[in-house]
């Protein structure tokens, strides 16, 4: 059976920590999807369309790698795909406490889907879609946050 595995995030815009992150998971699934979930509620800085082709542009010549957007659960969007795991990044103590409690209540949800966790890269700990923004508004540089095909969308 092909291992696909899900990426969940909102990838606004996506970060060099996001990237490291899908790039170590290759050798471990045939295919990894980044998926984007959309919610109507919430407005975000880049539109879906640009951060799909952000992230398609990162990844142009890896063809293990997908991009699709969902809204509703992300266990839902893994059953549509075929999923059987979920990748998710470790950066901090905090973000260990959030992911665990979603874990275990997925894997309530679905027994038969796993989250895998990588452990993000010393120096990737302090990057986030929310700084990279905030650098943005106020027309600083981000180019070391954010991977460099990233950077033609932000001119
Ligand atoms: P987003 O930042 O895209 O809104 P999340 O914060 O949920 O969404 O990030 C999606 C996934 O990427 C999570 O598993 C998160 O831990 C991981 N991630 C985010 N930033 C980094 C980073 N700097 N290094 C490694 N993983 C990261």
């Amino acid at each position: 059976m092909e291992k696909i595995a899900i990426f969940p995030g909102s990838f606004d815009p996506i970060t060099r920590g996001h990237a490291s992150i899908i790039r170590r998971a290759i050798p471990l699934f045939d295919k990894i999807i980044v998926a984007i979930g959309v919610n109507a509620l919430k407005s975000t800085y880049f539109d879906l369309d640009t951060r799909i082709k952000m992230i398609q542009a990162v990844f142009a010549n890896g063809n293990k790698i997908e991009v699709q957007n969902y809204t509703g659960l992300t266990i839902n969007f893994c059953r549509e795909v075929n999923a059987q795991f979920l990748l998710r990044g470790l950066r901090t103590s905090a973000d260990f406490e959030f992911e665990r409690s979603i874990g275990q209540i997925n894997k309530q949800l679905d027994p038969y889907i796993e989250t895998v966790f990588l452990l993000t890269k010393p120096e990737h700990t302090a990057i986030n879609s929310s700084i990279v923004r905030d650098i943005l508004r106020h027309k600083g540089d981000v180019s070391q946050f954010v991977p460099a095909e990233v950077l033609q969308f932000l001119k």
